[in-house]
């Protein structure tokens, strides 16, 4: 039986970039998104034709609803979740100096990015221990996708680093909390990457990775991201547990 990933925003960008890599690793997947299911279509037949089989969930990982509605239903298809994808996140609608941002941007940053995760990450850790605790060849794992941005403070988007960095310390809360369990929680940390996120800032990027942002004079691609998140999800990574693995082109490296 092929094991099975569900990959949060797992239609475009990063997302898709890792289910396409997990696709590749021979696990099955349930990719989630916001979209109308025609809307990803063309995502989905893709992943399939690598060979996995594909379910699609749409909801919003904000809501406390859609989490749950989400998880029964990879049970009703499944009847297994192996490996979980923090992946879905949000920018600010705009970018506002910190003395200025408003609640209602950080209500809605902190609830997709942080609030989000966090409760899906219970659900799909109750339910991987509910799985280990009948089958102890059970091997499953969760990985959060964060940002350079738990640690580099960019005053423009604090709603963003601040959930960014909780996803952080989500990382190891859950990590110690499933050590008992043998289920490894990982952190993947990514730069700049060419997606639709980061689309609106491509000029800006382009010219500060010109002049040297990055050790690896390139922007980062979602295979870069998906072929970090696989190597962990097969189980290369097992005795690091809680551990952040950067996907930044060498670019926190502090440099003189
Ligand atoms: P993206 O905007 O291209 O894709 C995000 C995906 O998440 C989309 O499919 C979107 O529909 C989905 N999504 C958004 N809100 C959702 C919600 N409430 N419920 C379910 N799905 C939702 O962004 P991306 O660049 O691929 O980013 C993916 C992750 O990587 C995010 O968490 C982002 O913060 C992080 N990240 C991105 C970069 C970058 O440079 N692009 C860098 C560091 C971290």
């Amino acid at each position: 039986m092929k094991r099975v990933a569900l990959i949060t925003g797992g239609t475009r960008g990063i997302g898709f970039g890792i289910a396409t890599q997990l696709a590749k690793e021979g696990f099955n997947l349930a990719v989630n998104g916001t979209r109308p299911e025609e809307a990803v279509q063309t995502a989905v037949e893709e992943l399939k034709a690598l060979g996995a089989e594909v379910m699609y969930c749409r909801g919003s990982i904000a809501s406390s609803a859609d989490r749950k509605n989400m998880i029964s239903n990879i049970r009703k298809h499944y009847d297994a979740l192996h490996i979980l994808v923090n992946n879905a996140g949000i920018a600010p609608r705009e970018r506002k100096d910190i003395l200025e941002a408003t609640e209602e941007s950080y209500d809605e940053v902190m609830t997709t990015n942080l609030k989000g995760c966090y409760f899906l990450t219970q659900l799909a850790a109750n339910w991987m221990i509910e799985q280990k605790q009948k089958d102890t060849g059970f091997s499953g794992c969760i990985i959060n996708v964060s940002s350079i941005s738990a640690t580099v403070a960019s005053v423009n988007r604090g709603e963003y680093c601040l959930s960014k960095a909780g996803l952080s310390m989500a990382t190891q809360l859950f990590a110690v909390r499933l050590g008992e369990f043998n289920i490894p929680v990982y952190e993947v940390r990514p730069g700049v990457i060419r997606t639709d996120m980061t689309a609106g800032v491509k000029e800006k990027y382009d010219k500060l990775i010109g002049e040297g942002l990055c050790v690896q004079q390139r922007w980062g691609e979602p295979a870069d991201v998906g072929k970090v998140v696989a190597a962990l999800a097969k189980g290369d990574f097992l005795y690091s547990t809680g551990q952040v693995v950067m996907v930044d082109g060498g670019m926190t490296i502090p440099r003189l």
